[in-house]
């Protein structure tokens, strides 16, 4: 095989792309990349470049992977082909890696949807110049993994300062910090929540980022629906949130089964039935609806496409094992574990959980987040507890010192044989929701595909 040194881009991504075929796919999804990169620093440039539609990049702590794959049914009713990064590799390698692949594939990709990790996103950003950038929350992540959230924030606004003018905003105004990220410069979309009816009243323990980002004195909320997700103001200076382009007017929770919303855009409403739970998806999907408005899509298309979305792996995929069904509800921070609790205790009937805590690198080494979960409401409603994973004793502490009696929480800290206790404690006609970490996600996940619940990794993502 050859690489041409000199060759344009696109002949690199070719030598590059036969390169990793001969040594096979599989998990290591950023390796072509990085090599493309190192042969040719300017790839993801020259590669996005040849995309006539332009890209779109999604950000946010929590919900970039479902947002995505919301968006990318969006593109998909319009016909456009579409090049896309997998879940798991939302770095610059990553991006590479997926521009790489599409460079080979026929029809030839005309837009590039890309999911990219908060910090990498500047950098992301600087080398694909996209059409349109949505930014969708920002929640203290797991204690050790990265820094302030301040930190983060003021990196994505020296970003905005350096993107091309041409390109559009989709910023969460429900998100203090987000909202804040306005230049002035930009065409800006904000999206949010107007239905009082989801409010929850106060702000969790767990909330972040409640401090004006203009004169850092303390933000007041008339209405919380999510985390520090909702209508705030600053009384101090004045600094309120934006009015909605986007709004969702009407949001109805379908247990834990789907949400049902009514959205207002510029160009007309739309009504979609989402088959995804939970207030964090409603964002979700108002921010989708969004991203598509920016790319002048229709709303008589975005919400037959938001409809007929399947879930990403792991986040509320509904699997079938030995006649019960299992849902994986990924709960990888202090917020999405939160609205992870609240949306399985939408479920009127008696809880069975298996909870799999990991501290891996993928899901900070530091596991004291969960002890600013609110596990509480399920203590009421559990009908059997397994708990696993690398840190599951600790989990069984967190559970106990909540006030389940020890009896009630079952430590079987090898996932597959905890998979196993689980399934056997959950009656045929309900569901075992299982609340993963990251990497004990893929793991339960792996163990499912081999046992024919799930589809393999790739067919999936
Ligand atoms: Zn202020």
């Amino acid at each position: 095989m050859t690489i041409a040194p000199r060759g344009p881009s696109r002949a690199v991504a070719r030598g590059v792309g036969a390169l990793s075929r001969r040594l096979g796919r599989g998990g290591g999804t950023s390796a072509p990349g990085r090599v493309l990169l190192r042969l040719r620093p300017d790839a993801i440039q020259d590669l996005a470049g040849d995309l006539a539609r332009g890209s779109l990049v999604v950000s946010a702590t929590n919900g970039k992977t479902t947002t995505s794959r919301l968006i990318a049914g969006c593109l998909g009713a319009e016909g456009w082909p579409v090049v896309a990064n997998r879940a798991g590799a939302n770095l610059v390698y990553g991006v590479a890696t997926a521009l790489l692949e599409g460079a080979r594939v026929r029809p030839t990709p005309e837009f590039g949807l890309f999911e990219v990790d908060e910090f990498a996103l500047p950098e992301v950003v600087a080398r694909l110049a996209p059409r349109v950038v949505v930014l969708m929350n920002l929640f203290r992540d797991q204690l050790d993994r990265y820094g302030e959230l301040e930190a983060i924030t003021d990196a994505w606004a020296r970003m905005i300062t350096t993107l091309p003018e041409q390109t559009v905003l989709v910023l969460n105004a429900d998100d203090p910090a987000i909202a804040s990220l306005a230049d002035g410069l930009h065409r800006t979309l904000y999206f949010g929540i107007d239905d009082p009816g989801i409010a929850i009243g106060a702000l969790p323990h767990a909330a972040d980022s409640i401090r004006c980002r203009v004169c850092a004195g303390p933000l007041v909320y008339s209405r919380v629906a999510l985390g520090h997700m909702g209508v705030w103001h600053c009384p101090a200076c004045g600094a309120r949130r934006p009015d909605l382009d986007i709004s969702a007017r009407s949001v109805r929770l379908d247990g834990t089964h789907a949400v049902d919303l009514e959205i207002l855009t510029p160009t007309g409403p739309l009504a979609a039935h989402i088959a995804l739970p939970g207030v964090h998806n409603a964002y979700n999907a108002t921010a989708a609806a969004a991203a598509a408005v920016a790319l002048d899509i229709a709303p008589a298309t975005i919400g037959p496409a938001l409809a007929a979305a399947e879930p990403a792996f792991g986040r509320a995929e509904r699997l079938h094992l030995d006649g019960r069904e299992v849902v994986l509800l990924l709960a990888k921070n202090p917020a999405g574990a939160n609205v992870t609790v609240q949306t399985v205790a939408l479920d009127p009937d008696p809880l069975h959980l298996l909870i799999a805590l990991n501290d891996r690198t993928a899901d900070g080494r530091d596991v004291s987040w969960i002890w600013d979960v609110d596990y509480e409401p399920l203590l009421d409603r559990i009908g059997s507890l397994v708990v696993t994973g690398d840190r599951a004793f600790e989990m069984a502490l967190r559970f106990v010192y909540a006030g389940l009696d020890r009896s009630h929480v079952h430590i079987v800290p090898d996932p597959a044989r905890a998979l196993d206790l689980a399934v056997s404690f959950t009656p045929p006609a309900r569901p075992l929701y299982v609340l993963p970490t990251y990497t004990a996600m893929l793991e339960l996940r792996a163990i499912l595909v081999t046992r024919g619940a799930a589809d393999a990794y790739w067919a999936n993502d």
